[in-house]
């Protein structure tokens, strides 16, 4: 496949543009380095890059392209909201339309504030929890990524209920102290964390299904156990579903059927007091968007202390694209059919590898699965590490030159999108095929 514009655009990129891109995910250096692709258009489940070259596309823009590229009730939406004036400083009546929409989809939510980006959504459920408690501290499960704040980017210690170190130069130590790093699906390692920290602890924050080290469910009773472990320290608990909501059916993991209970329809047990939402509720706008239960929704400024705001916040172009695209997705049908290809798609990697005697766990949640290139399960962030990266490089590299394009890194999910066709994922497997036969030979 001849890349000869990509590369060249890749060079002038570095000139001006920190490493070449705008986020590091879309560098290819967990892939190996070299020039990632310069995309021009894309309509549907495709993408056209610069030198005319044709993907179809399972990066989804990392979750919030469901309905695929450039749906046209979505467009209709945005260009009908730009032509209106796409920044108002005011409040509009769209807000309160898509507010309700929320609320009847995710019932934890009584009250609701609209961000720019999945990153401020979390950052502010945090500020809010700790102006509700009074207390300082947050625990976060090893792998779950929320955002890029300071306090989020903290990793694990060396043990687990140590404090945490921080993941990036530039945060101070005194605030990852403030971080406790548990590993995902171990309730013994909570419970260890809380009762050394948990007098000191405002929130446990969760992707209550992972979306960040792969697609990882939680499992039977984890989500039930962390509600009750944290509320008997009087923490709160933050869901972070900016991947999650509105990916697996119309409403957010909280309310999914396909997640594991103790209690089978236990959903009182599992609710969250604050979720942080982004990616899919923008319809492919920026956007983020956090709520709750009222009296902890009512510490935000201006009813009560905790301050947050945002001249982009509601902005009606994003507002727009939002509306638009949920009420795309409560189209019948929409999530068994996003199940179904995910399924075909999956078994199908599933089934090839196997015949080339590749090792290859898949974890398919819905309409959305990761593939880990190991003979374990991966249930948590130290079995997600302990996967073959040189393996998946050289899968994506070898799906790439295919026309088949994935996120550069071996820790990201598939997306399917309504835009797919049973066509598409036949021609993936078929590319799979042959990537799996390659792999096999090179050894
Ligand atoms: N939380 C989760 C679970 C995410 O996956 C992400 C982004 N991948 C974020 C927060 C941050 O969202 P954004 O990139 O919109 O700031």
């Amino acid at each position: 496949m001849n890349r000869t514009r990509s590369n060249e655009l890749y060079e002038q990129a570095l000139q001006h543009i920190v490493g070449g891109v705008n986020s590091p995910s879309r560098s290819f250096k967990a892939v190996g380095g070299g020039a990632p692709v310069f995309m021009q258009k894309a309509n549907g489940a495709y993408f056209w890059d610069v030198d005319g070259n044709r993907y179809i596309d399972y990066l989804a823009a990392y979750g919030p392209i469901i309905l695929g590229h450039a749906h046209p009730h979505v467009t209709e939406a945005i260009t009908r909201a730009a032509a209106n004036g796409t920044l108002y400083g005011t409040p509009t009546e769209l807000e309160i339309d898509f507010a309700r929409m929320l609320k009847e989809a995710i019932p934890s939510l009584d009250k609701v504030r609209f961000v720019n980006s999945g990153t401020e959504a979390v950052m502010s459920t945090i500020r809010v929890a700790r102006a509700y408690t009074g207390r300082a501290k947050i625990i976060k499960f090893a792998g779950c990524y929320h955002g890029h704040s300071d306090l989020v980017l903290v990793a694990a210690g060396s043990g687990p209920s140590t404090l945490g170190i921080p993941d990036s130069a530039g945060i101070p130590l005194s605030l990852a102290s403030e971080v406790i790093t548990v590993p995902f699906n171990d309730l013994a390692a909570l419970e260890e964390a809380l009762a050394v920290w948990g007098g000191e602890t405002a929130a446990v924050m969760v992707e209550p299904i992972v979306g960040n080290f792969g697609m990882v469910m939680p499992k039977p009773g984890f989500l039930e156990g962390l509600c009750r472990l944290a509320r008997a320290h009087g923490a709160l608990v933050i869901y972070d579903e900016v991947i999650t909501a509105f990916r697996f059916h119309y409403g957010s993991a909280q309310t999914y059927a396909g997640l594991p209970l103790e209690t089978p329809g236990g959903w009182d047990a599992v609710q969250p007091d604050l979720t942080a939402l982004g990616k899919i509720i923008g319809g492919g706008l920026p956007i983020g968007a956090y709520g709750g239960r009222r009296e902890i929704m009512e510490q935000v400024a201006p009813l009560g202390p905790a301050y947050q705001a945002g001249t982009m916040a509601g902005n009606p172009a994003s507002i727009a694209a939002g509306i638009a695209c949920l009420q795309a997705l409560r189209e019948p049908g929409t999530y068994a059919r996003l199940e179904s290809l995910a399924a075909a798609l999956a078994d199908g990697l599933s089934a090839a590898a196997r015949r080339h005697g590749i090792a290859l766990t898949v974890n398919r949640i819905g309409g959305a699965f990761s593939t880990h290139f190991c003979d374990h399960p991966v249930t948590n962030y130290d079995e997600a590490q302990d996967t073959d990266g040189e393996r998946f490089a050289q899968f994506f590299r070898l799906m790439l030159e295919q026309g088949v394009c994935l996120a550069p890194s071996k820790y990201e999910a598939w997306f399917l999108t309504t835009a797919h066709t049973e066509d598409d994922t036949a021609a993936t497997l078929a590319a799979a095929e042959r990537a799996f036969a390659e792999m096999a030979k090179r050894g």
